[in-house]
């Protein structure tokens, strides 16, 4: 029987995109199978330098977040990495702060570092190894 894809949207600020391209690369297999979306410019490295299928929504600061967290608040994403810098301050601070906000308003799981990352997309590509 086929399952539906997972939906997950991809963020990574400016300074954390080589972290993103790395840890997309660590999960391509499991990220084939999802269904993606991205802000722009991560979304196009995604797409140049893994391969992988996704919806390129706007850049972050002329309003990604802020899609993002539309399509989330009406149950259209199952989980958002969010690679934040930081150390370096984003003129779209407001929208970031709405995101995760949203995240956390329809408890959709988002990690914001490559050590939550990896714990949550190995607990969606094997759910079965769940401890109860
Ligand atoms: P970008 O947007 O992927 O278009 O760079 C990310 C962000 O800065 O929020």
């Amino acid at each position: 029987m086929a399952t539906t894809p997972i939906r997950i949207a991809l963020i990574a600020h400016d300074g954390r995109k080589r972290a993103m391209v790395a840890l997309a690369t660590e999960f391509s297999a499991f990220l084939q199978q999802c269904t993606l979306c991205a802000t722009g410019t991560t979304g196009q490295r995604l797409q140049d330098e893994v391969g992988l299928t996704v919806e390129r929504l706007l850049s972050g600061p002329l309003g990604g977040d802020l899609q993002i967290g539309a399509r989330l608040s009406v149950g259209s994403l199952d989980a958002v990495v969010f690679l934040r810098d930081p150390m370096t301050a984003q003129p779209h601070e407001p929208d970031i702060n709405a995101l995760v906000r949203a995240c956390d308003v329809h408890d959709v799981p988002c990690a914001t570092n490559v050590a939550g990352a990896r714990l949550l997309l190995r607990q969606l590509w094997h759910p079965s190894q769940q401890q109860p």
